[in-house]
């Protein structure tokens, strides 16, 4: 077993799922233990850790590996360590046919093994870089409300460039897709169910805004320029409640969408054309965006001279966009140039089944170590 699956196992038995996923003081929840086993990991490894506090029991770990002389640029690797829950058997590593299973083996527990034997690999021998430092920050709460990585800028951390660990089949990734959440409300008035005459049906109200959502927005959002590396924007009217009984008018319903966005759309430009939309159809429904925390799109230059020589040393020519936000847009907008790679394919993470591939967890340590060494 190479010292980069027993990593694996080992965190995949410390859960640390994200406390917003499961009722409050669960055995499971918060990233303290997988923390704090990695802060000791990496001290015998010769590393400088530090356990960054930011919410109670939820830190993240930082991990610094000193160039040999004076820092003239820094390089940051940046997994999450938050997974979503599981069933008891899926903190139980095991390995079939090749494949580790268990929550976060693929997202991104796998990216934290890679990035950080490579990093202990780089500490042990001779070759750390002669002005690079290179710096480790396991985040927490990517999963939920990216709480880390926004801590990790409120701090003032810089760094020239931020490799988000995410599975992204060992490419490098340079674009990924922002992703806003909206709540549509209608209004009407509740009266009883034999005398709906006397009141207004909020849900009634609802069907013609679906109808538009569905129907006129898509189709415009369809006509789009698509972007380069990301395609289209996407809408996706994801849930919707009103009304409580039979025999009451609902007063009320709200229906919640999940609004994908390319980079240099924001929150303003979207809510201006969907109350524009409703406007021109003469619909009334409350508009309301449902995250606390920006959850911008991801686009960083891929002709920067470090975006170049990552890609040009793991061999890739053409940089790549994944659908899903991550860190990547959190670190990105607080000023370091970020991309995001790692092991394992997206869609192997938050499942019943969660794997990664071995070979592919030690090629990812490889290519880091390889880029790590190229480094100045
Ligand atoms: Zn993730």
């Amino acid at each position: 077993m190479t010292s980069t699956e027993k990593l694996l196992r080992a965190i995949i038995a410390l859960p640390s799922v994200n406390p917003a996923f499961v009722p409050a003081g669960h055995k499971r929840a918060g990233e303290q233990n997988v923390a704090e086993f990695l802060a000791t990991v990496g001290a015998r490894a010769g590393l400088d850790v530090e356990l960054q506090s930011v919410l109670p029991n939820r830190p993240n770990l930082i991990a610094r590996l000193a160039p040999r002389g004076a820092i003239k640029q820094r390089i940051l690797l940046a997994p999450h360590l938050d997974t979503v829950p599981a069933d008891d058997l899926q903190f139980e590593p095991t390995t079939k046919q090749g494949r580790l299973y268990g929550r976060g083996a693929c997202d991104t527990k796998g990216s934290v093994a890679a990035m950080y034997s490579a990093m202990c690999e780089l500490a042990h021998g001779d070759r750390r870089p002669a002005e690079t430092e290179i710096i480790f920050a396991g985040l927490c709460d990517e999963e939920n409300a990216q709480a880390g990585s926004r801590a990790l800028i409120a701090s003032g951390f810089k760094a020239d460039l931020a490799i988000v660990g995410e599975p992204t089949k060992l490419s490098v990734v340079t674009a990924h897709k922002g992703s806003l959440w909206i709540r549509l409300t209608t209004d009407g008035k509740s009266a009883h169910g034999a005398k709906p005459h006397l009141g207004k049906n909020a849900i009634h109200a609802m069907a013609p805004v679906i109808e538009a959502m569905e129907g006129d927005y898509r189709a415009e959002l369809a006509k789009r320029p698509k972007h380069p590396l990301l395609g289209l924007p996407t809408c996706n009217l994801g849930s919707i409640t009103g009304g409580s009984q039979p025999n009451i008018v609902p007063d009320k319903c709200q229906v919640e969408i999940d609004r994908r966005t390319l980079p240099g759309e924001t929150e303003a430009s979207v809510s201006r054309e969907i109350t524009d939309l409703l406007r021109a159809n003469k619909l009334k429904a409350d508009f309301n965006v449902l995250k606390g925390a920006p959850s911008p799109a991801l686009e960083t230059d891929p002709k920067l001279p470090l975006v170049q020589q990552f890609m040009r040393s793991i061999g890739q020519s053409k940089p790549q966009g994944v659908d899903y936000f991550c860190d990547a847009a959190v670190l990105s907008a607080g000023g370091i140039p970020s991309v995001v790679f790692g092991p394992g394919d997206i869609s192997q993470g938050h499942t019943v089944d969660e794997w990664i591939e071995l070979d592919q967890l030690e090629r990812a340590r490889r290519m880091l170590v390889e880029f790590l060494h190229s480094l100045a």
